[in-house]
């Protein structure tokens, strides 16, 4: 058989097997699984993996690429921030459809769409579903039955995975509204991603501490100890009040609200963005109950960085929601990763440059929230996790990779397996690479990830076929991307 590529010598990794073998590639796609031989026609198009682990395209289901926010759209386009996960080992993302109030979900689909011809990797949509009316005096935050019923249409134009959320004024749905769309999802054969914090409590909690902190201050200036008021923690620049404000009971309490709406409805449900143990001890009580459709994700910065973080000065460079937990939490999240609990690890790589993240620097309840790191994501899992033994290399594919796929119904990617989408990924354990935002390719102007290097990196990129990534240098065309109808 002739092929277009043929990827050798390589230690071939999926979500279950390791072994050795030579990946065949024609026409964009995988053509043939083939036992090492020592002669391979000197025509073909040939990529050497030899020392190089040689696995399925990441996919990463969550990220925020030029999204609308109250600072403006977020730093990364369609092109560089498709780039950056491009030179980082990721062959898909699902970013989102924010439709604003009035417009038909189809309607905002196709100018999502339209915006992201750049894209240099394929691509699927979440559509976000929002209250059509936010709660302005007295009126009621509400997803109307119309918004309901274009769920169907939506799915049909190729979305089959519905965003909500039950925190922020302006996003949060309320519980009937919850039950009615996850009904609405589950008739169409789609998934719910739910952003789970109990947010009305956490609104009370974030009034209470602005009065506590305003409390103090005035104390500490009427004792004429100006320095102690400067000094003191009682400050509304202090990001650690972003956490403070968000305790884990509020998120537990979310994701058992929601996954008990999944149950008498029946919907597919992920928990997205999970770095909190209690919370995901939700979903691992649900998955020993047998309960099969109720699943979870976690991001880098829950598995790297802790709440540590938030008492710097420059903190709220990672302030993010969910937020950050202590130590106890992340390895609880690589516990969790291992098992299975967590099924899958997304970026929710969201590009605040430093000045939009300093807009909110003085006042922790208006600190955007989000941490970039789309380029990071797969090596990430690989040095903190794999090389430090918290988990397998078919935890790493699986989580990253495979199951992504799976659960976002991306059905022709994720997998090394004749007939999928050859989009492959040679990853070098061996190289060393600095996260400095210096050595990165997003568009954004700090690292979350500064001052720290990761061995083992990817080297080379086929997606559909085609040589992306050659020696870390990415040689794709812009606008390559396709919309991946779901
Ligand atoms: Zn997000």
């Amino acid at each position: 058989m002739d092929f277009d590529l043929i990827i050798t010598n390589g230690t071939v990794i999926t979500a279950d097997s390791t072994s050795h073998a030579n990946i065949g590639i024609k026409n964009g796609k995988i053509a043939a699984i083939m036992p090492p031989s020592p002669s391979l026609p000197s025509t073909q198009n040939v990529i050497d993996a030899s020392g190089c682990y040689v696995m399925p395209g990441g996919i990463d289901a969550h990220e925020h690429l030029h999204m609308r926010t109250g600072v403006g759209r977020t730093a990364d386009s369609w092109r560089s921030g498709t780039i950056a996960a491009a030179l980082g080992g990721t062959t898909t993302i699902v970013d989102f459809v924010d439709m604003t109030p009035g417009e038909h979900l189809v309607d905002a689909l196709h100018l999502r769409i339209a915006e992201a011809t750049d894209a240099v990797i394929d691509y699927g949509l979440h559509m976000t579903l929002q209250p059509d009316l936010y709660p302005i005096d007295g009126v009621p935050r509400v997803i109307s039955a119309e918004r309901i019923a274009e769920i169907p249409a939506a799915r049909a134009a190729g979305c089959a995975t519905f965003k909500m959320y039950t925190a922020y004024p302006n996003m949060q749905v309320q519980d009937g509204d919850l039950y009615r769309a996850l009904a609405g999802i589950q008739a169409v054969g789609g998934l719910a991603c739910i952003h789970a914090e109990h947010g009305d409590v956490i609104e009370s909690l974030r009034e209470q501490a602005k009065r506590d902190i305003a409390r103090e201050q005035a104390r500490l200036h009427q004792s004429g100890d100006v320095a102690a008021a400067q000094r003191s923690p009682y400050a509304m620049s202090n990001a650690h009040w972003h956490n403070r404000t968000r305790p884990p009971w509020l998120e537990r309490e979310s994701v058992q609200r929601v996954v008990s709406l999944a149950e008498d409805t029946g919907a597919q449900v992920l928990i997205f963005h999970l770095g909190c143990e209690t919370a995901v001890n939700v979903i691992g009580e649900a998955k020993a109950r047998g309960v099969g459709h109720v699943f979870g994700e976690t991001c880098p910065q829950y598995l790297v960085f802790t709440d540590e973080y938030l008492k710097r000065p420059d903190g709220h460079l990672w302030v993010c929601s969910p937020p950050l937990r202590p130590q106890a939490d992340q390895d609880a999240m690589w516990r969790m990763l291992h098992a299975g609990t967590l099924d899958l690890v997304s970026s929710d790589h969201c590009p605040f440059t430093v000045a939009q993240k300093d807009t909110g620097k003085d006042d922790f309840t208006k600190m955007p929230g989000g941490v970039p790191g789309i380029e990071v994501r797969m090596g990430v899992v690989h040095h903190f996790g794999v090389r430090a033994g918290k988990i397998t290399l078919q935890a790493w594919v699986r989580s990253c990779c495979t199951r992504p796929a799976e659960l976002h119904q991306l059905t022709s990617k994720g997998r090394l397996a004749v007939g999928y989408d050859a989009d492959v990924v040679v990853f070098d354990p061996h190289i060393r690479k600095s996260l400095n935002q210096s050595d990165l390719h997003s568009s954004m102007d700090y690292s979350a990830y500064e001052n720290i290097a990761v061995e083992g990196w990817t080297r080379d990129v086929v997606a559909r076929g085609e040589v992306i990534v050659r020696n870390q240098q990415f040689v794709g065309q812009v606008g390559r991307g396709k919309f991946i109808k779901r």
